[in-house]
């Protein structure tokens, strides 16, 4: 089947009240990691690019290689989001290239990194939704900043969403999904010990929710940093500092109140790495990349398999039909009508 609409994705995620992982891929053997994860558990999934991953694979081949994978595993809907879309620009050059939903990061200036105010963020956030719904394609706005900063994005500060704000955000913008700032951060340091309700604002998601009700609701900065593989990483001459993730349990008590879209990323990169240090201490006789990009890949895979349990979208894909862009283009036509 082609690349899906995410809100279709989102909207049978909230029907059947499970969530969806939201990968993030560079390349060849994380998009086969996805796939194959999906395939086996029968999910429903997206993948997502930010921009510092569309530019180390150029976009041409981030393409090809989704409709390669769109074309090997016919049975898996799958939506492509540009993560982290830092200006209206960015978000129409995804749509141009075939992805089937954007992010537009109007919390943060264009640089992404200095905080905007609430009416910049409406501004842009609106425009993207009006060019991005002329043509089907899905839009997540976010209210509130992340601490942490992961691919250059971030300002490092963190801005906790106002669930009054969030109200006439969604109201003014048209966003099919919204991400919140509940205290999780980009990248692997997130927090210095297990977080708990202090730490992470869950009582947010629930407020908010009990607000929007049909707005879909995204976490971010959502790895839970298994420390397994933080261990693994170490014990193979790796330097990780104590750190922890958002746990699984918190992750799925959201999910529960409205959370569909779920931000995965350290997780894979920290799954690959501890596979590639492990095959270069145990075999340094090895110099074929296929050595440990194989296990890399297995590793992934299995940390995907896991997630997508965990989050409830396994067993889904065959739910439903995916609707063409084009039907989503007229069902947005007929709701602004
Ligand atoms: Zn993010």
């Amino acid at each position: 089947m082609p690349l899906v609409s995410m809100r279709q994705l989102l909207d049978e995620a909230a029907a059947g009240g499970y969530g969806v992982g939201a990968f993030n891929v560079n390349n060849m053997e994380q998009i086969q990691a996805v796939f194959e994860a999906a395939q086996e558990t029968r999910s429903p999934v997206i993948v997502q690019a930010s921009r510092g991953a569309r530019s180390y694979t150029n976009d041409r081949f981030l393409i090809h290689l989704m409709t390669a994978a769109v074309e090997l595993y016919p049975d898996v809907p799958v939506s492509l989001h540009q993560d982290h879309g830092n200006s209206p620009e960015t978000c129409l050059s995804a749509i141009d290239q075939g992805f089937t939903s954007v992010m537009m990061e109007g919390s943060l200036m264009d640089d992404g990194k200095t905080p905007s105010d609430f009416e910049y963020n409406v501004a842009v956030t609106r425009e993207v939704v009006e060019k991005a719904h002329a043509k089907g394609v899905t839009v997540e706005g976010e209210l509130g900043t992340l601490g942490g900063i992961e691919d250059g994005v971030g300002s490092g500060e963190v801005h906790l969403t106002d669930p009054d704000q969030a109200v006439e955000f969604v109201e003014r913008t048209g966003i099919d999904a919204l991400a919140v700032a509940i205290g999780t951060s980009h990248g692997a340091y997130k927090f210095t010990k297990p977080p708990d309700g202090e730490v992470l604002a869950m009582h947010l998601i629930q407020q908010i929710h009990e607000r929007l009700p049909d707005t879909h609701l995204v976490m971010h900065g959502s790895s839970s940093v298994p420390q397994d593989l933080v261990e693994k990483i170490n014990r193979f001459g790796g330097k990780i500092a104590p750190t922890w993730g958002v746990p699984v349990e918190e992750i799925q008590l959201g999910i529960r109140h409205g959370v569909r879209k779920i931000n995965v990323d350290t997780d894979a990169r920290l799954a690959m790495t501890s596979a590639i240090r492990e095959v270069f201490v145990e075999h340094p006789e090895e110099f074929d990349p296929r050595s440990y990009l194989k296990p890399a890949r297995e590793a992934m895979k299995a940390v995907y398999k896991q997630r997508m349990e965990q989050f409830g979208q396994a067993g889904h894909a065959g739910d439903y039909e995916p609707l063409t862009l084009e039907q989503m283009r007229e069902r947005y036509a007929a709701v602004a009508a």
